[in-house]
């Protein structure tokens, strides 16, 4: 899916949000403003907004419960605008889950300078969302968590590693040199035997019936595919 390029501005100061406006745009970025917090909730969209920038203090939800909800969706990179310099307000910001802040009044240079800097770590592809979810699994990459049906399952680093390779690609086949490339960063001689076992694992901990798996399939002489629904 591509992601469109689309910064999300939240700022009831009208002059400041123009400002903002006017420099992204010259930046090439496509922009979206709104004033209120509760507009915001409503209208962000985690694939089509790239980056957001949030007012702490805003009619309707202030700027940290904004930045709640938008982190309980999307790992999406906020940076939290904030009229006070007061640390606590800073922390506050930070511990909701935005990635950095910045004091009005702010040059608009630094202010773009951190939108790009955020943005190149947010989306360079050895930086992915932490989140991924495919069908009832869902997995969280930085804590090396994972779901079905929202009941955590523990897996050991390598199950863990090994079922992200296989959820990034669902609906594809790949094959047990490609899975074990992906896993370790180069082929392995004599390892398919490992990582079937290794699969075996993950079902007896995910599959209702491990001998009739519904998320990992097996694809004979080839290797495995994640079962995308429906597909
Ligand atoms: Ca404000």
């Amino acid at each position: 899916m591509m992601k469109e390029n689309t910064i999300l501005i939240v700022e009831d100061e009208p002059t400041i949000a123009e400002t903002i406006k006017m420099y992204l745009l010259k930046e090439g970025f496509n922009v979206e403003i709104t004033g209120n917090g509760n507009d915001a909730i409503k209208i962000f969209d985690a694939v089509r907004h790239v980056l957001v920038l949030l007012d702490l203090n805003l009619p309707g939800e202030d700027g940290i419960k904004v930045c709640r909800n938008f982190r309980s969706r999307s790992s999406v990179p906020i940076i939290m605008v904030t009229a006070r310099d007061e640390e606590e307000d800073k922390l506050i910001g930070l511990e909701t889950g935005a990635d950095d802040y910045i004091t009005k009044p702010f040059s608009i240079r630094e202010l773009v300078a951190r939108v790009k800097v955020l943005l190149r770590r947010a989306w360079s592809p050895q930086m992915k969302q932490d989140r991924l979810m495919v069908d009832d699994i869902v997995i969280e990459r930085k804590s090396m968590r994972i779901w079905e049906k929202g009941n955590e399952i523990k897996l050991t680093p390598t199950e863990f590693k090994l079922l992200e390779v296989l959820m990034e690609n669902a609906g594809q086949v790949l094959t047990r040199d490609q899975i074990i490339e992906a896993i370790y960063g180069y082929s392995y001689e004599g390892y398919d035997r490992t990582l079937d076992s290794h699969v075996k694992n993950i079902r007896s901990k995910l599959e209702e019936n491990p001998q009739k798996p519904r998320y990992i399939l097996t694809v004979k002489g080839v290797g495995y595919q994640f079962k995308r629904l429906g597909l």
